[in-house]
């Protein structure tokens, strides 16, 4: 049984060596509907007997999984694969009702989870190493394999409670390793489900496993002797403390955090083509995607054109429950995430920016408990104000008028995150000059969320991202394995030819 049920609401469980156990821990989280505030479930604050037992498990699988042949290990994902697909539309609804975000957002979250699946089915070819006959001398070969550690970790945030996950495990299973997840306790129930598909695939006991908590769970696999490496995502504060932690203790690490991206409106965008893709950058989730795109710098007589357009846009968004048909914008994920924000943009405010569009302001009668924050707009958001340094999380927007090009690159390159940038222009010379010089891991143009497809890797830079190796695709399988080189001479295996070779 994957929940215990407690006066109707269930309490989640941890799966361990391929089974479901009920945490160690005595203290649970509450897991509430954003757009109703209704309790959906309690989530168990794991500690450190709980993650021991999961390490404990997924150390004893790791040599006969990893003796499996990757294309013996590549079947498990095509059934994954396969289970996901099937399940995909309950996967998506709850999502929303413990995220917020819309139905159709939710479906692009597990269609790119999906996909994450489906590149690691290619392992056999991504984690295939290289040689060189005679490459260190005459006689003498030299090649290069790769080949799997032993337990990783990821620890995942809220915005995206399925996709995320997918960044990470399926490349490092693939590649042989076990692993443990530590959700979110924030929406750790789309999780809950997966693995219960994931039991049906059936892979060997103790190769996944799950773990629910918060802090304490995350610092017990930070300090388990026997993690190998830690994947995580998540503001950067928390991303800075997890590198460092995990780093002292010897682990890899890549540790992703939080962002303030940029759009750059030059005088010659077609505003006309690309102004969906703009709102969608702005307020697709509320706000809460790491891509959002939350600083608009129009190059100069773009910015009143940008202003109307976008302002006027804004106040077509319907808020309400994502479930609902026709909602474009949802609740932000708790309270405390609403309070926070409602608090940024009077601080805003208070600083001199104006309020063009003001969230703080917005009512949803048929969900009067939900944590609503409407689409804000700030104009004349200077870069010495908190609002243009710290990253909101929310649906609001600031517009920070630049006088040319390099102005606008120069603001992005000052900003301490890395993650995006994006232009928006007909210029292919002003394109280039600012994917050349935009010191960001991802950059759009004419594109709003600049986010990497499974196969390339989801970059970042600077304190957006903590580590050299990112998550997904080709980069993922390095970071989940180690290179070892095999040098190889034999006696008389040097005579240099052959009798018939090259007739
Ligand atoms: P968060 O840092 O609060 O939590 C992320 C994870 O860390 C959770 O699993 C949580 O349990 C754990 N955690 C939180 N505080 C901790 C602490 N003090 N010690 C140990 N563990 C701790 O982040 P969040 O609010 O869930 O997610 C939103 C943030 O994630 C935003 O800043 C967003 O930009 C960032 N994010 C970044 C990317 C990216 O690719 N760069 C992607 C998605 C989200």
């Amino acid at each position: 049984m994957v929940a215990t049920v407690e006066s109707g609401v269930q309490t989640l469980r941890n799966y361990v060596g391929g089974r479901w156990v009920t945490a160690e821990a005595s203290s649970t989280q509450e897991v509430r509907n954003p757009a109703t505030d209704e309790v959906l479930a309690r989530v168990p604050l794991s500690g450190p007997s709980d993650v021991d037992a999961a390490v404990v498990a997924a150390a004893a699988a790791f040599p006969s999984w990893r003796a499996t042949p990757p294309q013996e290990r590549a079947r498990y994902f095509f059934k994954l694969r396969h289970l996901l697909d099937e399940h995909r539309e309950e996967l998506a609804r709850l999502i929303v009702s413990e995220m917020g975000k819309t139905l159709d957002d939710a479906r692009g979250e597990v269609q790119r989870g999906i996909d994450n699946v489906e590149t690691a089915c290619g392992i056999p070819t991504l984690m295939m190493g290289y040689g060189l006959e005679d490459g260190a001398a005459r006689g003498i070969d030299e090649e290069v394999v790769f080949q799997p550690i032993g337990v990783f970790t990821a620890i995942t945030p809220f915005n995206f409670p399925f996709m995320i996950a997918f960044w990470f495990w399926p490349y490092a299973v693939a590649s042989g390793n076990t692993f443990i997840l530590k959700p979110s306790e924030q929406d750790p129930m789309v999780q809950q489900r997966v693995f219960e598909l994931i039991e049906q695939v059936g892979f060997p006991p103790g190769v996944i496993n799950l773990v629910n908590g918060g802090r304490d769970a995350v610092n017990a696999l930070l300090d388990h002797p026997t993690v190998k490496g830690v994947s995580f995502v998540g503001a950067t504060q928390t991303a800075a403390y997890v590198y460092a932690r995990a780093a002292a203790n010897g682990k890899r690490v890549q540790a992703s955090g939080g962002a303030k991206n940029a759009i750059v409106v030059m005088p010659d965008a077609n505003m006309d083509a690309y102004l969906s893709t703009i709102m969608n950058s702005f307020y697709g989730a509320a706000g809460q995607r790491c891509l959002a795109n939350s600083l608009v710098l129009p190059v100069g007589e773009a910015h009143d054109a940008a202003r109307e357009r976008v302002a006027e846009a804004a106040r077509g968004l319907r808020l309400g429950d994502g479930l609902e048909p026709g909602v474009d914008l949802g609740p932000v994920v708790s309270a405390t995430a609403r309070d926070r924000i409602f608090a940024a943009i009077g601080s805003a405010v208070e600083e001199g920016a104006e309020a063009v569009l003001d969230g703080r302001q917005v009512r949803v009668p048929e969900r009067p408990h939900g944590y609503f924050v409407g689409p804000t707009l700030l104009d004349g958001v200077r870069p010495e104000m908190r609002a243009y340094r710290e990253e909101i999380f929310g649906p609001v927007v600031g517009m920070t008028p630049a006088g040319d090009l390099d102005e606008a690159i120069g603001l992005i390159n000052a900003a301490e995150y890395g993650n995006a940038a994006s232009i928006f222009t007909e210029s292919g010379a002003a394109a280039r000059t600012f994917r050349y010089g935009v010191e960001t891991g991802n950059v759009g143009i004419n594109v709003g969320v600049a986010a990497p497809v499974s196969y390339f890797p989801f970059s970042g830079a600077k304190r957006s991202f903590f580590g050299s190796l990112h998550p997904q695709g080709r980069d993922a399988v390095r970071f989940y394995t180690q290179s070892k080189v095999v040098i190889t001479r034999w006696t008389g295996g040097d005579r240099g030819t052959v009798t018939g070779v090259g007739r």
